[in-house]
């Protein structure tokens, strides 16, 4: 079995991070209402992830500090997944308006 190295560990958390930003750029409302937890009013989804946030990019920190990878390194893993991201919700959007 492959060992887990500290730079997929890294992949994971950047992984994470990239989604929940991309959940806090873009908080999706259906017809008003959050698609996470179905109310109307200010929910606290947003806020959640927000702290969420917090956490990961401090744990990317600590395993940053813990590899042999320089920060321009993790910046770059960190962006390819943020494009990642962003396609899959991309290609998630251009489905549901076809199945509309
Ligand atoms: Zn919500």
């Amino acid at each position: 079995m492959k060992k887990v190295t500290v730079k997929d560990q890294i992949g994971r958390v950047a992984g994470r991070i990239a989604a929940f930003q991309w959940y806090v750029d873009h908080p999706r409302l259906e017809d008003g209402r959050c698609r996470f937890c179905g109310t109307t009013a200010a929910c606290s989804c947003i806020s959640n992830t927000k702290r969420n946030l917090i956490y990961w990019e401090n744990r990317l920190a600590v395993l940053r500090a813990e590899s042999t990878l320089t920060a321009k390194e993790v910046e770059k893993i960190l962006k390819s997944s943020k494009l990642m991201v962003k396609k899959r919700e991309q290609d998630e959007m251009l489905e549901r308006l076809e199945n509309a």
